[in-house]
């Protein structure tokens, strides 16, 4: 039973559609609260977001494993924060509340997605029933092999959680349908948990379709290890669409076309994402899988 819920909101500074949710959620309370449970909201990184940034030292969203939450004489902003975090929502292993919301925007053009980090009967039924209500939700599993312990997102810090994904928005942008997407998601995540809780859950389907996230892949780069080329025109803004093997994924700056060599058709994700430019990663390779509600 779920009874201490977080939705926490600007874990990366520059995603401000959270951060301006909370915001809409601190003035109107009534939209997150649920009869069974408590919802409470946390502003993750406000010091990046005065900044205008993802984050100041090093990415919040990669702080949350237990050993380096352990680890006494960190000091970089982030640092600090998750252990803060994890003094206010946690401490991870024996939380205080027992699922966490965490909301992130994508430069991608990714639409709403849902982001499972585990596995188990209640995420799936959990993504079936937002999907229900909101078809055009895509669910991605996460590494849903690892242990809460071994994960190091902000979220892994409860014993369950979630993280809503909605692009394309342009980082430190706020726009109309991302903002709607991502509070119609929460909101029916909050529903499918009352209903949960309350033992009146509705006929879900028996399976419901999903991605699994396989590996990332980096663009090229020249021997000093320069960007060398960029996303190509065929996959840019296509995520989630078949990627087979020997397909153009990247062109050159010279403009020679670089091919997918892999030997199974994938789905990309992530696709050219602002926010992986400092490590030149390029997109996340996926495959089709199909989740079990039963
Ligand atoms: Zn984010």
């Amino acid at each position: 039973m779920i009874k201490q819920l977080a939705i926490v909101g600007g874990t990366h500074g520059n995603e401000f559609t959270g951060i301006y949710l909370l915001k809409k959620w601190q003035a109107n309370p009534e939209l997150i609260q649920r009869n069974s449970f408590v919802t409470e909201t946390l502003f993750g990184n406000p010091q990046a977001h005065q900044e205008n940034k993802r984050y100041v030292d090093n990415d919040l969203n990669r702080r949350f494993n237990r050993d380096e939450l352990a680890q006494p004489g960190l000091t970089s902003v982030e640092e600090v924060r998750a252990k803060e975090i994890n003094e206010l929502l946690g401490p991870k292993g024996d939380a205080r509340v027992d699922f966490i919301i965490d909301l992130h925007t994508t430069t991608s053009n990714m639409g709403p997605t849902l982001l499972l980090t585990a596995k188990g009967k209640f995420y799936s039924q959990l993504a079936a029933y937002v999907k229900m209500h909101m078809p055009q939700l895509v669910i991605c599993c996460d590494e849903d092999h690892k242990t809460n312990d071994e994960h190091h997102f902000l979220s892994s810090i409860a014993p369950m959680s979630v993280m809503v994904e909605v692009g394309p928005v342009p980082q430190s942008v706020i726009r109309h349908d991302v903002f709607e997407q991502s509070e119609r998601m929460t909101s029916l995540i909050l529903d499918f948990i009352e209903l949960d809780n309350t033992g009146r859950l509705p006929e879900l389907p028996e399976t419901v379709d999903a991605y699994r996230y396989l590996e990332c892949i980096y663009l090229p780069l020249t021997e000093s290890g320069e960007r060398a080329g960029m996303i190509h025109r065929d996959i840019q803004d296509k995520d989630f669409a078949a990627i087979v093997p020997g397909q153009p994924i990247f062109v050159t700056f010279a403009g020679e076309e670089v091919c997918y060599q892999g030997e199974q058709t994938v789905y990309g994700s992530f696709i050219n994402e602002a926010a992986y430019y400092d490590n030149n990663i390029a997109m996340s390779l996926l495959e089709k899988i199909s989740l079990n509600c039963r």
